[in-house]
């Protein structure tokens, strides 16, 4: 028996399902977890010994790589001044200065300890701020696990077959519409039949929680129309996408401004960190400015604002981000590539480090449906067979892939030769 199935074995009896977050179980792919005991740079390593290339990246936040030594480091000087004030400090100024100079529509910030808070934090802003009670978000977009928000979504709740989950009274899901991706005349509809009570529209501006699908050209645009046109508040939720698929994030890349970013994954550095923000003119309503109540014990926790702020101090720099995008191209091509050589019906899309390969003849996949009527069959076998070469990939086919500055040409290579021998196993299978 392997380290890996003895902790698990052991972890089932008092974690529920052995893990601490549902996908981490491998469910979807069967088989037993990896447990780690360590990560560097692009790797991972198992209780076993057994060295992976890791493009899950701990879900997203490892953009630099794991161990980043500045990171590292901040964070033990942080530690050495005692872990929590519960008062306010000037690194949570520095942190919100920052954010607001990266991504110019967070005029104002309030940090929160993930991404969950940050969106669940954001609606409830948006709903007090219109005075209204829907909010309208898309089909396979995961926003966190908030009540309202578990209404037919993505990541684990989509794996599962769960697509809203026991424990949300019909009463609160009732007040969330759910609608098409990349499909602005939903939008439309929903906004002609309910525009009056609609208090925003919540989307990944691009989805990684339906595997990777950016969005379609003039989407993004609409949506903003639309919330103009409606008085609506648009909300970006760039937990995924933030200071990833552009220094800026989705909404410089895509150049559509929300009113409302929600961030979280990469502003933590590996340390549990969400954020939202956006016009001064709604934050401003936000307690204890305003009426409306969001608060924390641990937000703006002096570890955590010690590690985000070595992430974004690196980040800082926008060529850095040059490399991570040429080799996610080069990778999520590559594999596509190498799945036609072997005859395997494939596509890819890529936006920015993120990343998604899809076991399909549609030529480009862009909303949920697509996503969901690829060859799960043919993804876990490729997953498996990658899992031995010593390739750590999300174990479930609706996840984004995530590439980091520590995978340079020389991984992707591995990597690829890796993936061809793996694609002769699903050929075999
Ligand atoms: N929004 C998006 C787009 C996400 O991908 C996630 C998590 N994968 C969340 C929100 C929730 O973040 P957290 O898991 O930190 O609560």
């Amino acid at each position: 028996m392997s380290k890996s199935e003895a902790l698990f074995a052991r972890a089932q009896k008092t974690i529920p399902g052995g893990v601490n977050s549902p996908v981490r179980a491998f469910k979807a792919v069967g088989g037993t977890p990896r447990f780690i005991s360590k990560a560097d740079g692009p790797y991972m390593y198992d209780a076993d010994g057994k060295q992976y290339i890791d493009y899950i990246q701990s879900w997203g936040p490892m953009v630099l790589g794991h161990n980043n030594a500045a990171i590292r480091e901040a964070v033990v000087a942080a530690a050495q001044n005692g872990l929590s004030y519960g008062a306010p400090t000037e690194a949570e100024i520095i942190m919100a200065e920052l954010v607001s100079q990266l991504v110019p529509s967070m005029e104002m910030v309030r940090m929160v300890n993930s991404g969950t808070e940050a969106t669940m934090s954001a609606i409830r802003l948006a709903r007090g701020y219109t005075n209204r009670n829907k909010t309208l978000k898309f089909e396979g977009c995961y926003h966190g696990h908030a009540d309202a928000l578990l209404v037919k979504a993505g990541s684990g709740a989509l794996t599962l077959g769960v697509p809203s989950s026991p424990g949300v009274p019909e009463d609160f899901a009732k007040h969330t519409l759910t609608v098409e991706y990349n499909n602005l005349d939903s939008v439309r509809e929903a906004f002609v039949e309910h525009g009056d009570d609609i208090a925003c529209i919540i989307v990944e501006p691009v989805a990684g929680n339906m595997n990777c699908i950016p969005p379609v050209e003039g989407f993004l645009e609409g949506l903003r129309a639309i919330c103009d046109e409606y008085g609506a508040v648009l909300i970006f939720d760039e937990v995924m996408t933030g200071f990833r698929v552009a220094q800026g994030g989705a909404q410089a890349r895509y150049n559509v401004e929300p009113d409302l970013t929600c961030l979280g994954k990469v502003i933590g550095g590996g340390m549990p960190v969400g954020a939202f923000g956006g016009k001064r003119k709604i934050l401003e309503h936000i307690a204890p400015t305003g009426p409306i109540y969001q608060a924390g014990t641990l937000s703006g926790n002096p570890v955590a604002m010690a590690a985000g702020l070595a992430a974004l101090t690196q980040l800082s720099d926008p060529s850095l981000y040059d490399s991570i995008f040429s080799n996610t191209e080069r990778l999520a091509k590559g594999m596509t590539e190498l799945a036609h050589k072997h005859g395997i019906p494939m596509t890819y899309n890529v936006a920015g480090s993120m990343f998604g390969i899809f076991f399909t003849d549609v030529e480009k996949v862009t909303n949920y449906q697509q996503a969901i009527n690829c060859n799960t069959a043919q993804f876990n076998v490729f997953y498996h067979a990658m899992l031995d070469e010593g390739v750590y990939l999300a174990p479930a086919s609706y996840e984004a892939g995530f590439v980091s500055k520590a995978h340079d040409e020389q991984i992707i290579a591995t990597t690829l030769a890796a993936a061809d021998r793996a694609f002769a196993k699903v050929v075999a299978a």
